[in-house]
Order: structure tokens, then C-alpha cells, then sequence
């Protein structure tokens, strides 16, 4: 047997017990989706309270969250706190947003917080969306979710609000109906917003995805429903773009993986696939944040 000879099957077997040990090759586009890693831009987490939206709870505290994520093959996401919004006074989401700051630092490189406030008392809620950006690093603002505590956006503290995320240049996810992101986009076009969830139902799909079409601040991010009606992922690409097409689960609520799937089997390029799921989170991530410079977000 010949040196070469011998070389040529230690490589082969080494390759062989690779592929054993870490399974198949994976194809040179499942690479390049995966390779840096699923970034999900809407997680809650379970609270230290007991607050969870799972309806029927089944991952019921952080590290039971965190292996359900693995499951999923969801390695990165913003998280924020159920505790913050279901807040009934300030106190609440203070103590909510801290367990973000826990959590972020326990789960070191894996999580990037969000702050989470109620409008009421609204000196304190502008207070705490200032020391959750320039004290803990965070420059994610929601899920808002206006029903949960009942509360409006067409009012003086909402716009208080929103402009105060804007002078700090933070990205804002908020839940709306149809009407109220029309509202949003129209009245806001220099806050970067996040608005999640496709629709229930096409006529709804369609006028939301033709508002973040028309304005370039707003991005659509796919979790709840609509995104699992084959073609509207498909038709969102096409109609908004998608660089402002995000990936989003909304788990505690819903499976992490459905979205995925239907990302990945859509017609749309390797690249886009990539801008849904990690790179157009990590670029709003990247360019956010009271010390970086605000770029001019309706061009
Ligand atoms: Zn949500």
C-alpha cells in the first residue's frame, strides 16, 4: 500500500466518523441559512412571577423555555418579559424589564433584551424606557400590546412615547390592529417600527403588508397568524421586499417552528431566506441605539 495510498483512507475514514458524529453534510444552502444562527425577534419569556401566555403551560419556567428554543433550532432572540406586559402599575414592568436583564446576562450572547412599559403613568414609563436603553443596553422597545392592559396609541403619551424612542434611535415592535398601524406609519416616519403578525384573515394581510410597503420606517414580522397560508410569505417579499420582512415566533404563544418551515419552503432565494431569518434582526440590532447614528429611515 502505497503512502499515498495509506493517506488517502485515513482522510476517508476520518471524514466518515465526522459525518457520524455530527451527521450529514449539510447542503451548501441550509448552511448558509443556518450558519449564523435562526434570530427570532419576538420571544416572552416565562416570568419569575408565574406569568406566561401559553395557554396550556408546558414550558413553564426559563430553562424549559431555552430547550424548547433548542428544539426549534432557534439559537438567538429578543426576549421580553410577560411580567412588564401585563403590568397593572410601574412597579411590574420594572420588575419584569429587570428579569430581561438577568436573563440576557445568564444566557450571555444568546438573548438581546427588550423593554416593555405601560403608558399610565407616563413620566415613569418615558423614565424606564431611558434607563433600559442607556443602563442595560437594550435598544428594543415590545412588544407593545395595547389590549392587554387597555390602553390607546392615538394619544399625547403614546406619541410621547414614540418620540422618545425615536430621539434615542430605538426599534419599536408593536401590536396593532390594521386601523391603529396605519395610524402608527403615517404619524411616526422616522421611528423604526416592528409591526408583527401577517393577518387574520387575506383582506387584512393585504392592507397590512400594503402599509409596510409604503413606508419604509415599518417592517413586517411573520409570527401569529397569516404566515402560514401558502403564498403570503411569498407575497410579502414581493410587495415589501425583504429586507423588512422579519422572522418573529411569538413563543411563548406559538410554535417557533412553523414559521421556520414556511420560510424555508417558500419560494424565495437562499439570500432572502437569510434576511428573514437572522440578517434583517441583526442589521435593525446593529444599527440601534442612543450611541449610534441615526440614519434618515424614509429614503
Ligand atoms: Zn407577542
Amino acid at each position: 500500500m502505497s503512502y499515498v495510498h495509506r493517506r488517502q483512507m485515513f482522510h476517508a475514514g476520518l471524514v466518515s466518523l465526522a459525518n457520524f458524529v455530527i451527521g450529514e453534510p449539510l447542503t451548501s444552502e441550509a448552511k448558509a441559512e443556518t450558519r449564523r444562527g435562526i434570530f427570532d425577534a419576538h420571544l416572552h419569556i416565562p416570568s419569575d412571577n408565574g406569568e406566561n401566555f401559553q395557554w396550556y403551560k408546558v414550558t413553564k419556567n426559563m430553562p424549559e423555555f431555552v430547550a424548547y428554543l433548542d428544539r426549534c433550532g432557534v439559537r438567538r432572540g429578543v426576549i421580553s418579559s410577560s411580567w412588564s406586559n401585563k403590568a397593572k402599575t410601574p412597579d411590574d414592568y420594572r420588575n419584569g424589564n429587570r428579569e430581561v436583564v438577568k436573563y440576557v446576562e445568564q444566557y450571555k450572547g444568546r438573548f438581546r433584551g427588550s423593554c416593555v412599559i405601560t403608558p399610565f403613568r407616563i413620566d415613569e414609563a418615558l423614565h424606564e424606557i431611558e434607563t433600559c436603553a442607556k443602563q442595560f443596553g437594550f435598544v428594543w422597545v415590545g412588544e407593545c400590546c395595547n389590549y392587554m392592559t387597555g390602553y390607546k396609541y392615538e394619544t399625547p403619551e403614546w406619541t410621547e412615547v414614540m418620540n422618545l424612542v425615536t430621539r434615542l434611535n430605538l426599534v419599536i415592535q408593536i401590536h396593532a390592529n390594521t386601523s391603529e398601524m396605519q395610524y402608527l406609519a403615517d404619524k411616526f416616519p422616522d421611528t423604526t417600527i416592528v409591526f408583527p403578525h401577517p393577518g387574520a384573515n387575506l383582506n387584512d394581510i393585504s392592507a397590512r403588508i400594503t402599509i409596510v410597503a409604503k413606508h419604509k420606517n415599518t417592517h413586517l414580522e411573520l409570527s401569529g397568524s397569516g404566515h402560514e397560508r401558502v403564498g403570503i410569505v411569498e407575497k410579502a417579499v414581493q410587495e415589501i421586499g425583504a429586507d423588512r420582512v422579519l422572522y418573529g415566533s411569538d413563543f411563548t404563544i406559538n410554535e417557533p417552528s412553523g414559521v421556520i418551515m414556511r420560510v424555508k419552503n417558500a419560494f424565495l432565494t437562499p439570500q432572502e431566506r437569510e434576511k428573514i431569518l437572522f440578517r434583517n434582526l441583526e442589521r435593525l440590532l446593529a444599527g440601534a441605539g442612543p450611541g449610534r447614528a441615526r440614519q434618515s429611515k424614509n429614503t
